[in-house]
């Protein structure tokens, strides 16, 4: 599933190709992802130029004079920037051609991604209660404790939950805990503020690391041959249960939390 470093890294590539370019035209193959395409998508996006290409969470922002399309990929989607009439694959749904003859394409096997559309995309649904991006400044040690006082639930769920904080996914909260030496099971609300300044800053290393590795998935954006490229970055804990600590040798250990494998060292995370 693309999690945020993933998405930065496909808005970085996709950008300068769309940036300033004007939409020529729309082709919708299938409207049915998570939620119906937008009807604005078809009918307001052409003739619209693109202002920017924006990342809010795991949503993609493209932005137009008009309004804003909203792009998420979803557990399955990937984007490619194509010549425009490239054969289009069975899970490409969605084109949005440009004036210089390219075209974003929106492929999603899943169908779980969706595009939409808001004047605002900020006040949008989906958007405007979201917590702090975890890469800007307001979020830190100080911002962490302050939404931690009082929580009861671990400090694995707690940074997962959206509300708290953006796209920290289940790989990034098991590497953030393990560089900040926090135990995953531990509650939220009882880390002290100095504990809570080494994981923000955990947190923010572990997923520019990650951005400036192209992601753990990264996708290949505009290699003809349609498949998209994976690669792994370096895992520190994520995924490794049953093979030694890479700071203290003794085994890494793996528990279920709210459904979703962690991984810790028992001995370095307290
Ligand atoms: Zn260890």
């Amino acid at each position: 599933m693309p999690e945020l470093p993933e998405v930065e890294t496909s808005r970085r590539s996709i950008a300068p190709w769309m940036e300033n370019q004007d939409v020529s035209g729309v082709v919708v193959r299938q409207k049915n992802l998570r939620w119906p395409v937008a009807i604005e998508i078809e009918q307001v996006l052409p003739g619209q130029k693109i202002r920017s290409v924006r990342r809010r969470a795991k949503y993609l922002l493209i932005g137009t004079d008009a309004g804003t399309a909203i792009l998420h990929l979803g557990m399955s989607g990937s984007l490619r920037i194509i010549d425009t009439g490239t054969p289009a694959g069975v899970h490409d749904h969605v084109d949005i051609e440009f004036g210089s003859g390219k075209a974003l394409r929106f492929r999603d096997p899943r169908r779980f991604g969706s595009l939409l559309w808001a004047e605002d995309p900020y006040e949008h649904p989906l958007l405007r209660n979201l917590g702090p991006e975890p890469l800007e400044d307001a979020f830190n040690g100080e911002y962490l404790r302050a939404a931690a006082r009082g929580r009861r639930v671990s400090i694995k769920q707690f940074l997962m939950n959206a509300s708290v904080v953006v796209g920290v996914g289940n790989i990034y909260a098991s590497e953030s805990l393990f560089v900040a030496s926090i135990h995953p099971k531990r509650q939220a609300g009882r880390i002290a503020l100095r504990r809570m300044q080494l994981l923000a800053d955990a947190i923010k290393t572990v997923l520019g690391n990650a951005i400036d590795a192209g992601g753990t998935t990264l996708r290949d954006f505009h290699s003809g041959d349609g498949e998209p490229g994976y690669f792994q970055q370096q895992l520190e804990v994520y995924g490794r249960d049953g093979e030694p600590c890479l700071r203290c040798q003794r085994m890494i250990s793996a528990v279920v939390q709210g459904q979703r494998r962690t991984y810790y060292c028992k001995n370095c995370q307290r």
